[in-house]
């Protein structure tokens, strides 16, 4: 795993897989943790990520409901997870869909993790909304299309923005079960204006970005759905994997028309 500080108050984890991003904030004496890394050692050091740096954690915030985000509370197991509640909304909706993924991963990859993954306390926000954080508060914007549910983080006074899975340099716009590409669209043009203003991007999977870099791919983004289903994939993003998403993004726009 491989942690990265944007700013004073805001760290950035990478996990080995899927390149998923953690990204912790701190305020004052408030600390959020948003979404997580993956491997059982990623998660075991993060506390330790947090108290080198002097944060002490309030809690969890998750972008959306998929699996790979919401392992917060195997590092901090008591902490509460505040999402969307669009997210909430999912998470009620699908009961131990999330455990069930997790357990699915760990036997193909043959990994044992010391307790099954419980979500706990689920705290749904509104968003767009705010969320207070010491002296300041997180701006909460809304971010589905990827999924049905989900929110960006927008960290104003470090000017970063945590954006879920959009604008990814390692992976094309995956249109998931209950995403939907005009949604993904409407939360490329709501992203816009904040990667303008944003010194640091995190997308949900692949390394932060700057604004430049950011918009370029969200430029990409919004071009390869507009012609979907002919898109081409971005040049770089054209890998095995990303065929196969681009292959599923195909089928499921052909099988809306
Ligand atoms: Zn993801």
């Amino acid at each position: 795993m491989r942690v990265v500080g944007l700013h004073p108050d805001v760290l950035v984890a990478t996990s080995r897989v899927w390149q998923t991003t953690c990204t912790i904030v701190r305020n004052g004496d408030e600390c959020f943790v948003i979404d997580s890394p993956v491997f059982p050692d990623e998660l075991e050091v993060l506390p330790a990520v947090l108290e080198h740096a002097g944060f002490a954690l309030t809690g969890l915030l998750a972008t959306h409901a998929d699996w790979d985000h919401l392992l917060g509370r195997l590092a901090f197991p008591g902490a509460a997870l505040g999402v969307a509640e669009t997210t909430a909304a999912r998470l009620t909706a699908e009961p131990g869909a999330a455990a069930r993924e997790l357990r699915a991963f760990d036997d193909e990859h043959y990994l044992d993790r010391e307790a099954p993954l419980s979500l706990g306390q689920v705290q749904a926000l509104p968003v767009p909304g705010h969320c207070e954080i010491g002296e300041e508060e997180l701006e909460l914007h809304p971010a589905d299309g990827h999924t049905a549910d989900g929110m960006a983080v927008w960290i104003g006074w470090a000017r970063v923005v945590v954006c879920g899975d959009y604008i990814s340099p390692v992976e094309v716009p995956l249109l998931a079960d209950g995403g939907s590409r005009d949604a993904y669209i409407a939360t490329l043009r709501r992203l816009e204006p904040l990667v303008d203003g944003a010194a640091y991007v995190v997308p949900g999977h692949g390394e932060v970005l700057d604004a430049t870099r950011a918009a370029a791919i969200l430029r990409e983004d919004l071009n390869y759905l507009a012609k979907l289903p002919e898109a081409e994939l971005p040049i770089a993003r054209r890998g095995e994997a990303q065929r196969a998403i681009h292959a599923a993004n195909v089928q499921r726009v052909r099988s809306r028309v």
